[in-house]
């Protein structure tokens, strides 16, 4: 016999989850498929303003306080402390160089730290996924959401009426017919290859390995590097980056003490290690740490909580986001790379967008129209370019951290405008404006333009470029993002250490098309914006 439902979601982490449960609360029969169980492992942890700018939008407008509450670090440890997390002030970054302990020279330290909140309790976190994930999907199921785990999707059949499903649970075969799939599945994808979607990898800029794992005893790099002179948050409570010769190193500290922990390795980067280097995971992240002897001491007495793995390469792309019957979340559309942590932001921005197609469908056909799905599907292809030239020119530009720096800036830029634009300005179409600058006059050929710049320089003496072009690349990007730069980014008297400046953006009222009047009076609004009714 054929189930029916409304619609199918494959893929129970958070997007799959909350998009599942989002639609149910606005009345739709929803059936979540998970090919495993929870609570269970998932990478992805740093979360950003951005992405909490939308978790906290999706709380108030369906009635979900968690949401609301697991958006800042404070009402997260006040309502769900069972749930780990850690504090993420901001971002940190240092470079490093092979057989060199990290040069401490004070204020020029290679050292950049750009605050994301202003306090602990407003801080964004680090999601222990395996205990979020867990959550969200537990709040889906009292929602009225039909989850099925141990399932083994086979086929998925879209017509022009509906998508035919079939699969088994605990060997017991299925069909369901749904008038809606979406995959959240993440790469590579259950749907594309259903659909046969052709992969668009080889149009993007970025490649990367990766190495991981989560350590117990992980020390502090306060401690490791005593007496950097005092930032604007401590350095390790945040997303802290390692810039190394082959790529750079994610440390996520959660609060509970375990440490989150992975090398993203350049094609160059990898091949230029000892064959012996590379045998198994565990062989390649001992022999990157012991290049870099600040990493080591910081590592020494870590021990894995889980095998170290390793994954060639973690990049895909495919070349379709939607259809009339059926849409991808991002993960499952995209990957680039952990660098700027995109995301979690990119996957909330696209629950919101879809709940929202939902909604107008709800008095009517009760599928999203063919215009906003062909409006999601154009979305998604341009934001993962847009990710891939910001990150790919910041690969780039860790050959020499001056230029990485300035890089650093074009992202700090873009999303601080867009979140203090729309904590202040809000609106029920931020959740369609572009990601990371899309659509924006200013800021959206930027990152095109600063990679094409970054490799010039990168090519002209030895991948740093002369101190004369490096220069030039800053000038350039500080006058470039100037228009919306809100932060007081780019400023040489802050010696790469920036705190959220509320009198920056004071004085940028006219960035914003505002009073300053206005902004002031907006000005709680950038603490939260309302608990949920
Ligand atoms: C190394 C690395 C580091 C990252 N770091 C960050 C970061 O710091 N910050 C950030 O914002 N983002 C980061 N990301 C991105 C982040 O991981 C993703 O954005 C996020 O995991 C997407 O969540 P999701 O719910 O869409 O999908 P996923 O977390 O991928 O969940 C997919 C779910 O679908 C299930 N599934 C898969 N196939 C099937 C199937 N056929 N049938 C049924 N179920 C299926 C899986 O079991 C899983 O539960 C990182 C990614 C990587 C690779």
């Amino acid at each position: 016999m054929t189930e029916s439902c409304e619609v199918a979601i494959v893929g129970s982490g958070f997007a799959g989850s909350l998009l599942a449960r989002v639609l149910a609360v606005l009345g739709y029969d929803v059936v979540l498929f998970e090919r495993g169980t929870h609570p269970r492992f998932a990478i992805g942890e740093s979360s950003t303003p951005l992405a909490n700018l939308s978790l906290e939008r999706i709380g108030i407008r369906y009635g979900l306080a968690d949401c609301y509450n697991l958006a800042t670090h404070g009402r997260w440890l006040e309502h769900f402390p069972e749930l780990r997390r850690g504090l993420k002030r901001g971002f940190t970054y240092y470079r490093h160089h092979p057989g060199k302990p990290f040069a401490n020279r004070g204020l020029d330290s290679e050292r950049l730290l750009v605050a994301a909140s202003p306090s602990d309790s407003l801080s964004d976190t680090h999601w222990l996924r395996a205990d979020v994930d867990h959550h969200f999907v537990r709040e889906a199921v009292a929602a009225g959401v039909d989850y099925r785990d141990c399932v083994d999707l086979t086929s998925a059949d879209v017509g022009t009426d509906s998508v035919r499903l079939a699969g088994s649970r605990n060997g017991a075969p299925f069909e369901l017919r749904a008038n809606f799939l979406i995959d959240a599945s993440g790469p590579p994808g259950f749907l594309a290859r259903q659909l046969s979607i052709p992969s668009g990898l080889e149009n993007t800029e970025t490649r990367s390995a990766l190495v991981f794992s989560h350590f117990d005893g992980v020390r502090l790099m306060k401690d490791v590097v005593p007496g950097l002179p005092e930032g604007p948050y401590p350095d390790d409570w945040a997303a802290v980056h390692h810039l190394i010769d082959e790529g750079w190193m994610y440390s996520l500290r959660f609060d509970d003490g375990v440490t989150s922990a992975g090398f993203l390795l350049t094609p160059k980067g990898i091949a230029s290690l000892k064959s012996s280097d590379t045998s198994d995971a565990g062989t390649l992240w001992r022999a990157m740490l012991e290049r870099y002897p600040t990493l080591a001491s910081a590592f020494a007495d870590a021990t894995p909580v889980m095998p170290i793995a390793f994954l060639p390469v973690i990049q895909h792309r495919l070349t379709r986001a939607a259809g009339e019957r059926w849409a991808l979340m991002p993960h499952t559309f995209a990957f680039v790379d952990p660098l700027f942590s995109t995301g979690i932001a990119w996957g909330l921005r696209a629950v919101e967008r879809l709940a929202l197609a939902f909604e107008s469908a709800a008095q009517g056909k009760r599928v999203p129209d063919v215009e906003l799905l062909t409006r999601y599907d154009a979305a998604l292809g341009a934001e993962a370019d847009q990710i891939d030239l910001v990150v790919a020119g910041a690969y780039e530009a860790m050959a020499h951290f001056d230029l990485f720096a300035a890089q650093a800036m074009l992202y700090f830029t873009t999303v601080s405008f867009a979140e203090v634009s729309q904590r202040l300005k809000p609106t029920e179409a931020a959740a369609w404006r572009g990601f990371l600058g899309v659509g924006d006059p200013v800021l959206g050929p930027l990152p095109r333009e600063a990679l094409r710049r970054l490799k010039r320089i990168a090519d002209s003496r030895g991948g740093v470029g002369t101190s004369d072009s490096r220069r030039g690349f800053k000038d350039w990007l500080t006058h470039a993002i100037a228009p919306r730069n809100i932060a007081g980014l780019a400023d040489p008297a802050r010696r790469n250490l920036y705190p959220v400046d509320f009198d920056a953006l004071i004085e940028g009222h006219a960035l914003l098309g505002m009073t300053r009047d206005q902004v002031l009076q907006g000005l709680p609004a950038l603490r939260g914006i309302g608990a949920p009714a």
